[in-house]
């Protein structure tokens, strides 16, 4: 379908309409169309008032982000919309489903604003590295506040019609459903009330008397861990309460141009498109997912009264079994405790959680009782003899068509899908802690899962706010599989002088929400302990061992849930502070080991952490376990806390150059050539002077 703007009169109303579906972004067509349009409503004698409205599911989805990065094409949004702003007549802004971005500014151009029931107005800017462009960040404090704005403009979250009328942002919410005649009955009485044109740039400049835009300065600059979009847009926003429209607008123009040229909009674009590219897989794209309404989950513990909970929320009826009433009794417990959560947050309203305890989750000690069910998670203790068992005997439960699924960290899919006697029904949903939030869900798929079983975890992730990821099997799978690799990274460093403390402040300063000690503390060190227990029949000698960590397992320093780990926690404390008994601790191990401790940069920390990161990415992707560098990237920013706005480890290493990864694996084996050896697909890409993104086309 074409992109247009039409005109049409309606009475002595002038109906403009955009019209470029899915979500009528605002390409050069549609930008000049609506100059045109109003260009003709300027001279139309036969129209008094004119409203811009769009066609389909909404007003404006937003800019056209497929001509970002290449030359400008005028006419440009800020011209259209002061041209807009400026016509003598009134203009009213029909608004329903979305208006976003350059939407929204698109109607506060208009003099006034209707909305439907149901919609969402917001400036997400921020969240592709970018702040408002067209206006927003000087009209939108002149008409709601400075505070609001803020708000709005920094967080990049929408607001709702009701939210949107109660700060000014839109002056009527339409009663009926249908928006159109809505706004063409509300144009008609602005008529009879001779409303007079109202731009929003006449109005008077917002104050900041209580030194608002310093608090939001503060409280990003704390928040942020080097984002820097959202600061930009502050700056802009106090432009808008210092100087006059015309020079904030430049101002605007000058700061929106700068946030167009960073890297960090270069990594939040590639996290937004690729976030969208993991869910298009070949393999199922015309494939039927199966029906899921009933669930099954096994193990009531961390994960799976997580789980539980993620599906009641998402409207599945669960059955979950746990070994004793008492361990029903506590699953049921935490999962209730997660409810009133969620009531808390406004997010379920308390006769839906009383519903749910009553009719959707059964907690039972029984696995009859499973026999209707559409779909098991397993999250048992991360065993491969207690998983094996649950296995065998789901597989004499369950009807064929069921699907098996195991919440596994590490363990072999393949080996668990054995014990039954249908491994094309059996598949791995790699849940992350708590499961109720964390997004990620990594689907893992074993020699023999059958395509609709890959289709239905899809389409399950959907049902349940989650981004799924395919990955193969191997110890680990994606994440945990990378994450082990650079832990023994740091580990080394530890051995070889580097202090945790330092390590994990290195790491969040580069913007990792936490770093590796941090972690330990809070999955518990007992997790870290049994992969070690795992995998010490596969070491090999040349292996460096911490026994540091094993010696603050044995102390019994399990990490927050004890209070102490690598950090000490008060009572209620969750942050932790350094402790010199486990520098003490660390130190015998170094005595030990034989190594003699040295200093190390912040840069060099984080150097060796990303080079083990990207360089155990590279053999994932290459061995195929992630289908393409992307989908590494979108396992770490949803699942380990990396830095949205560096875009991905993988992105990362392409913003870096490949070639300067792959020098510093060779410059860390020059003194360790067991643990630095170059992935083949590292060393391959540079040779042939490409990077990883060459490999996400196909
Ligand atoms: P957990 O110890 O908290 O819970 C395990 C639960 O399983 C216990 O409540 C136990 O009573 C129950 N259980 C054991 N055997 C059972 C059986 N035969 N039938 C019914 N119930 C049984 O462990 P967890 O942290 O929830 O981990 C569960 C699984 O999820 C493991 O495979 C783990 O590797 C995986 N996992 C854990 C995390 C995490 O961060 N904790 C994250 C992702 C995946």
């Amino acid at each position: 379908m074409m992109a247009s703007v039409s005109y049409e009169t309606v009475g002595r109303v002038a109906v403009v309409t955009v019209d470029n579906p899915p979500v009528n972004a605002l390409s050069r067509v549609i930008r000049s169309g609506l100059s045109d349009a109003f260009g003709r409503f300027q001279t139309d004698e036969s129209a008094d008032i004119a409203v811009i409205i769009g066609a389909g599911r909404m007003l404006i989805g937003g800019a056209d982000i497929s001509e970002f990065g290449k030359p400008p094409q005028s006419p440009s949004l800020p011209d259209v919309i002061l041209q807009i702003e400026q016509s003598a007549k009134p203009v009213v802004a029909a608004i329903h489903g979305m208006a976003l971005g350059g939407g929204l500014e698109v109607a506060l151009g208009a003099h006034y604003r209707i909305a439907a029931p149901g919609t969402r107005l917001g400036l997400p800017e921020v969240k592709l590295g970018i702040m408002p462009g067209a206006g927003g960040t000087q009209r939108m404090p002149r008409l709601v506040g400075a505070d609001t704005a803020l708000k709005m403009i920094t967080s990049g979250t929408p607001v709702t019609e009701a939210e949107a009328l109660q700060s000014g942002l839109i002056d009527q919410i339409c009663e009926g459903v249908d928006i159109r005649e809505a706004a063409i009955d509300y144009a008609q009485s602005l008529l009879s009330d001779n409303a007079p044109a109202r731009p929003i740039s006449g109005l008077p400049r917002a104050t900041d008397s209580e030194g608002v835009i310093q608090q939001w300065r503060a409280k990003l600059q704390k928040s942020l861990r080097g984002e820097v979009a959202p600061l930009v847009a502050v700056d802009a926003v106090e432009a808008s309460v210092q100087k006059s429209f015309a020079e904030g607008l430049k101002e605007e123009r000058r700061l929106f141009l700068h946030l167009m040229d960073t890297p960090q909009r270069a990594g939040l674009i590639h996290a937004f498109f690729s976030e969208r590219a993991v869910a298009k897989l070949p393999e199922i794209s015309d494939i039927a997912p199966r029906d899921i309404a009933r669930v099954g989950v096994i193990g009531g513990g961390t994960m799976g009264a997580g789980i539980a909970t993620s599906a009641v929320l998402n409207g599945l009826a669960v059955t979950l079994v746990e070994r004793d009433s008492e361990a029903t009794d506590k699953a049921r417990a935490t999962i209730a405790g997660n409810l009133d959560a969620a009531v808390k947050r406004g997010k379920l309203k308390a006769e839906q959680r009383d519903a749910i305890l009553t009719d959707a989750l059964k907690t039972v000690t029984d696995y009859g009782a499973l026999s209707g069910a559409d779909l098991i998670i397993e999250a048992v203790f991360e065993s491969m003899d207690v998983k094996k068992e649950v296995f065998a005997k789901l597989d004499e439960i369950l009807p064929r068509g069921a699907i098996l699924a195991t919440n596994t960290s590490y363990l072999d899919v393949n080996e668990i899908a054995t014990t039954t006697a249908r491994p094309e029904d059996v598949i791995g949903l790699h849940f992350f802690s708590p499961a109720q939030v964390m997004k990620l869900l990594e689907v893992v798929v074993a020699d023999k899962t059958a395509p609709d079983v890959v289709a239905t975890a899809f389409a399950l992730a959907k049902t349940l706010g989650k981004t799924a990821v395919r990955a193969g099997v191997c110890d680990g799978f994606i994440g945990n599989r990378i994450l082990s690799h650079y832990r023994t990274a740091a580990d080394h460093m530890v051995l070889d002088g580097a202090s945790p403390y330092q390590i994990d402040k290195a790491l969040t300063d580069f913007g990792f929400a936490m770093g590796p000690y941090q972690v330990s503390d809070l999955a518990g060190l007992d997790i870290g302990y049994a992969t070690r227990q795992r995998k010490a029949a596969d070491a090999h000698p040349r292996d460096r061992y911490p026994t540091f960590a094993d010696a603050l397992y044995h102390k019994g320093w399990l990490g927050q849930k004890t209070g102490h780990g690598y950090y000490l926690y008060e009572k209620g404390d969750r942050k932790g502070r350094p402790d010199p008994e486990v520098e003490q601790i660390i130190a015998q191990a170094r005595k030990e080991a034989g190594t003699s401790p040295r200093t190390f940069s912040d840069d060099e920390i984080v150097r060796r952490y990303m080079a083990a990161m990207v360089n155990e990415g590279a053999r994932v992707v290459d061995e195929g376990i992630a289908q393409r560098p992307l989908d590494v990237d979108v396992v770490f920013l949803y699942g380990y806390g990396f830095p949205r706005w560096r875009g991905g480890p993988m992105k990362y290493a392409d913003m870096r150059g490949l070639d300067s990864i792959l020098a510093d694996i060779r410059t860390f084996a020059e003194t360790d050539d067991h643990f630095w050896s170059p992935a083949p697909l590292l060393e391959k890409l540079v040779a042939e002077g490409r990077n990883f993104d060459s490999l996400n086309q196909r």
